[in-house]
């Protein structure tokens, strides 16, 4: 069986742990914790990071420590994971949603003007399978309307917008070291921002807003998010290796474009020309004139030996959000089409050449053999 993803902790990772519990500092006081926000906030390019215990705490802080709150209005896209939505009800915010643009996957920046209203508070730009969302215009379009821009850089661990790094673009950004992203603390997430007030303020939320002046006394409600040093541990291990980790993920994209050119039917993400791609898994979409679906062809290749993952679902067709009055009636033609015309292809960071090779093998055969029986006449 080749493994969609496998993660690679062969550095420092056991020697860090074992620290950790000679120390017996095993809690978020301890100094890894710290060493780990420092280092991935150096690396990005901000002034603070906060470690959180995953990336859907993470989204969660962020928009808190950016004054999301009760009534606020959230623009984000359809096209994500389900925390995106959930880390915006929680505070009392509503999510408004807009379509992903067909080459990259992103947010379709285009749409975000047209679902403003006055009570829009963010934009929530999330970058898609290692790729940035293009933020220029996003950008402009906060500073005209004095909104704040959150990044979900869950994603794109390493990857460049027009040179700067993503999740150091908008106001304050959102991480996830979950063992399937590019840099890994088993769970685990960050917050990262330059701005001292939202800085102090997701301090705070990750550490149920206990009072600097008064400890057990609340002005505001927050929740136990922190990271334990153990994770701690294991990131600063894994941020050692970062630039290794990238070239990694972009020698194998670049290795699976070239194989997957010759397979009629099967389109991927192209690396627009202001982007540095981490191609943090390999995806496909097969054309639907192909006549199957991303299941059929995720079935065939189980069967062979090949591990996959499905696309995401678009927040407007997830029935909890329907049953609690969301988004019934919208259409995202796009998110419609890839969340059953898309897959993602094995791209860990321990995949080998050879592997490459047998993936898109099987494939090109598994994309043959449907299509045939796909395009039968029935009698
Ligand atoms: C993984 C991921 C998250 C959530 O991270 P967890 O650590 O699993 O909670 C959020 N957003 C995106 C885009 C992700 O890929």
């Amino acid at each position: 069986m080749i493994p969609v993803n496998e993660p690679l902790l062969n550095g420092r990772e056991k020697e860090l742990l074992a620290e950790c519990i000679d120390t017996g500092w095993v809690s978020s006081d301890g100094p890894f914790v710290r060493m780990f926000e420092r280092h991935f906030a150096d690396y990005i390019g901000t002034k603070h990071g906060i470690a959180v215990c995953n990336g859907t705490a993470a989204l969660e802080t962020a928009l808190f420590a950016a004054g999301v709150g009760k009534g606020d209005e959230v623009i984000m896209p359809t096209f994500t994971i389900v925390s995106c939505l959930v880390a915006t009800l929680r505070l009392g915010a509503i999510p408004v949603l807009v379509d992903v643009e067909p080459v990259t996957w992103g947010m379709d920046v285009g749409q975000v003007a047209s679902r403003l209203t006055p009570r829009t508070k963010a934009i929530m730009p999330v970058h898609m399978y290692g790729h940035p969302v293009d933020m220029d215009p996003v950008l402009a379009l906060a500073r005209d309307r004095g909104l704040v821009v959150v990044e979900d850089a869950a994603q794109v661990h390493g990857a460049e917008y027009k040179g700067r790094k993503c999740g150091s673009l908008g106001h304050v950004s959102a991480w996830s070291f979950y063992a399937n992203k590019i840099v890994t603390t088993g769970e685990g997430g960050m917050v990262l921002t330059s701005d001292d007030a939202m800085a102090e303020r997701a301090a705070s939320y990750r550490n149920l807003c206990f009072r600097a002046d008064r400890r057990f006394y609340h002005t505001e409600f927050g929740y136990n998010f922190r990271m334990s040093n153990l994770q701690g541990a294991l990131g600063v291990a894994q941020v050692e290796r970062i630039e290794e980790f990238v070239t990694i993920k972009r020698r194998v994209g670049h290795l699976y474009r070239a194989r997957l050119a010759a397979i009629p039917g099967v389109r991927f993400q192209v690396e627009e020309a202001w982007a540095k791609c981490v191609y943090w898994m390999y995806c496909i979409e097969l054309d639907t004139e192909l006549g199957f679906k991303a299941d059929d062809a995720r079935r065939a290749l189980a069967e062979r030996g090949i591990g996959t993952r499905p696309f995401f679902l678009g927040l407007h067709e997830q029935p909890a959000a329907h049953d609690i009055g969301l988004f019934n009636g919208e259409r995202y033609p796009v998110a419609e089409r890839i969340a059953r015309q898309g897959l993602y292809l094995p791209s860990g960071l321990t995949i080998t050449e050879e592997q490459v090779e047998t993936v898109t093998t099987e494939l090109a055969d598994v994309v043959s053999a449907l299509s045939m029986i796909h395009s039968a006449p029935s009698s």
